[in-house]
């Protein structure tokens, strides 16, 4: 028999999707993908980007500090239950998406560590194929299956990942170590513009690495970027080396020259801000799905999450390129359970 909604992806779109679902007796499962070198190698592990992360300071309802005090001076007597809450200080981001994982699970969803490798929308029930060979019918699927940050590839990007080289300055770039310091964003495209623009609000300068002579940016993007004063274009260079310790993580970065001349310069720095784009989970969809000229996902229907097949819905950075946050993808992951539940019932 087919299930009722069958969830790929298991970032916070996937998980609040299975919340919803679940809480309305659709018995979801998720596949929340597979634990294989190649997944850990693209950085798609189960539990989405979060879990690559350190800490979450955005994520509403988990605040850092010592919240007994808070806590104690807010109840009354009765309310001992949130005197327990004191231990609860700010968030990692493995530990969230565990946290999203379990309250799923409470629900009754079925989790599957398998990939989707294959599907069949073009009858229903809907034919879906995983890594290990599961066939699965399904009434409905929510498609949250994020999309990864794209990296330079050098091992020592690598090896200072969430100390101090990111790839999101709204998540990163407020953190202590970056306050006041100076910092470089590597790309020149309208992302870039935004990433360096948003980050000269906390460094003491921002140095932008560019392979070209001029930026790929839109020529309005462009512009704000020269004219902040706190934002200085390294032009014709692009990063060879990130310069650090194992005790303080990123202390620079070397950049080499791309015009042949083979000059290298070093610049002090505590943190790299990737922002060369990122690729969607949409490879196994090609073909079956409404993609962007980027691979992102289509929304078809203005403030819903649907696709341009029916009874297929998307949520989270699979079909979100501009906001790419954990609680948007989460507030989206609830409208395709809710969307999905209500086109299940219309359905009969
Ligand atoms: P993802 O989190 O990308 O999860 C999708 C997951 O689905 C994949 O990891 C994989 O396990 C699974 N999957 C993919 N393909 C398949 C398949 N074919 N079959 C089965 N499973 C599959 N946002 C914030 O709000 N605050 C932060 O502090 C923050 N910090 C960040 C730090 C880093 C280093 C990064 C990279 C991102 C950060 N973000 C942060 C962004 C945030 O993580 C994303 O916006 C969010 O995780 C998107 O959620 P999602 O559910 O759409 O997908």
């Amino acid at each position: 028999m087919a299930e009722h909604v069958v969830i790929i992806g298991s970032g916070p779109a996937g998980w609040t999707s299975a919340i919803y679902t679940a809480r309305a007796n659709l018995c979801p499962i998720v596949f929340e993908g597979a634990i294989t070198e190649e997944n850990r190698q693209v950085g798609t592990l189960p539990l989405g980007q979060l879990a690559l992360t350190t800490e979450v300071e955005n994520f509403p309802g988990f605040p850092k500090g010592d919240l007994s005090h808070y806590l104690r001076s807010a109840l009354d007597e009765e309310n001992h239950y949130l005197a327990d809450m004191h231990h609860q200080e700010g968030c990692s981001g493995p530990e969230l998406m565990h946290l999203m994982r379990k309250q799923a699970q409470n629900f009754g969803t079925r989790i599957e560590t398998d990939d989707i490798v294959k599907v069949d929308f073009s009858k229903r029930p809907f034919v879906l194929h995983s890594a290990s060979g599961q066939r699965i019918e399904a009434q409905s699927v929510i498609i949250a299956t994020g999309a990864r940050a794209n990296y330079l590839g050098l091992p020592s990007e690598d090896a200072y990942k969430n100390r101090g080289v990111s790839a999101c300055a709204v998540c990163d770039g407020a953190l202590p170590r970056f306050r006041n310091k100076p910092l470089v964003v590597v790309g020149g495209g309208d992302s870039a513009v935004e990433e360096a623009d948003y980050l000269s609000k906390f460094g003491s300068v921002v140095y932008m690495i560019h392979r070209r002579d001029q930026l790929r940016a839109s020529k309005i993007m462009a512009d704000r970027a020269i004219a902040n004063p706190k934002i200085n274009i390294q032009w014709n260079t692009e990063v060879d080396e990130v310069i650090g310790d194992d005790a303080t993580g990123v202390k620079g970065v070397r950049l080499k020259s791309t015009t042949g001349d083979g000059k290298t310069i070093d610049l002090d720095a505590t943190g790299m801000f990737v922002a060369i784009g990122h690729t969607p989970n949409t490879r196994f969809l090609e073909g079956h799905l409404e993609m962007t000229s980027k691979k992102y996902l289509k929304w078809t229907v203005p403030f819903r999450t649907n696709t341009s097949v029916e009874g297929v819905f998307a949520a989270g950075d699979v079909a979100d390129d501009y906001y790419r946050q954990a609680i948007t993808a989460a507030g989206s992951g609830c409208m395709a359970a809710i969307d999905a539940e209500r086109w299940l019932a219309s359905q009969g």
